[in-house]
């Protein structure tokens, strides 16, 4: 488990940068995935109150024997909470879901630019109230858009630690990671790899035969090359495993921009566009 590469945010907290993600993991299933995953070696958990299962996230930690400081937890506001003082309820709620009095890091899930009045600066002011009190160890948003993030920039005091994003070989989301490597914030890269989609590719299953690696493992690879966090998903411990044996191999340059030349731009989203997204759940 040391092998993962800690990267150190803009505020000083560390963060593994190999985790795993529990998005469209079913709550009942959540505690046993999550014991899995650290059994496995893995340090770091990334959830949100829209997935549903923030407690299963805390119930594996527990039955994985482990203490809560040893795990670095993440989760997110949910879309029908930016109001500051349900923003506020909502932090209450997913710490006692994650039966703890702190979170690693606390994102907004997404900007709803279009929702709110397309106010997401007083949202950001209240993450910035739980990373002052010390209940969010860092603080950092999700889905942000260059002009989002500059809106944060002229009218708050705090840089987000990360902007969590879509990043993949069908998607490489280039322009939000120049963004974030010119102002100091670090990419989480979701669905990395496209949940799945990209597997089947020609030139990475032509990497993966050649450096005797799966299609995940090469293109996880290629993220962590490329310097950003990823947390893929699995449900299987088997495929947990393999996704976490990513530091005995390298890609070299030639792999790498081969990879990065898969890029559709626009149409290789798997998610929606955050500039028009605004889902609220029941
Ligand atoms: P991923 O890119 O991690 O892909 C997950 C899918 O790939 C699952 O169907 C899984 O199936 C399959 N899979 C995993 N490993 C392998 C493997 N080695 N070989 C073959 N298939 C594999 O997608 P996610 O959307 O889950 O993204 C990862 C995390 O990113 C989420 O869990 C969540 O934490 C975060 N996220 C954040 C978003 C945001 O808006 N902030 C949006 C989406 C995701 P199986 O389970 O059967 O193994």
């Amino acid at each position: 488990m040391s092998k993962v590469p800690m990267i150190e945010l803009h505020d000083g907290v560390r963060i593994p940068q190999l985790g795993f993600g529990v998005f469209q993991i079913d709550p009942g299933e959540t505690a046993a995935a999550v014991r899995a995953a650290l059994d496995i070696g893995y340090r770091h958990i990334d959830t949100a109150e829209m997935y549903g299962n923030e407690k299963g996230v805390a119930q594996g930690i527990r039955d994985a024997g482990l203490d809560r400081a040893d795990v670095f937890v993440t989760s997110k506001l949910n879309n029908g909470f930016h109001k500051p003082d349900d923003a506020r309820r909502a932090f209450d709620r997913t710490l006692e879901a994650l039966d703890s009095d702190y979170v690693d890091l606390f994102l907004i899930h997404w900007p709803l630019p279009t929702l709110y009045g397309g106010d997401f600066v007083s949202t950001w002011k209240v993450l910035e109230e739980f990373g002052k009190d010390g209940r969010a160890r860092s603080i950092g948003v999700s889905n942000f858009q260059p002009a989002h993030l500059d809106r944060l920039a002229h009218e708050t005091d705090t840089v987000p630690a990360v902007n969590q994003i879509e990043v993949h070989p069908y998607f490489t989301n280039e322009q939000v990671r120049a963004y974030g490597r010119d102002h100091g914030i670090v990419t989480e890269a979701w669905s990395p790899i496209a949940q799945g989609e990209v597997l089947d590719d020609p030139v990475i299953n032509r990497i993966a035969d050649g450096r005797g690696k799966s299609p995940a493992q090469v293109v996880l690879r290629w993220h962590i090359q490329r310097g950003d966090i990823v947390f893929p998903k699995s449900i299987s411990p088997d495929r947990m495993k393999s996704n976490f044996e990513l530091f005995d191999f390298e890609l070299d340059g030639a792999d790498m921009a081969a990879i990065s030349a898969l890029d559709k731009g626009e149409s290789g989203r798997t998610g929606p566009n955050p500039d028009t997204f605004s889902y609220i759940p029941d």
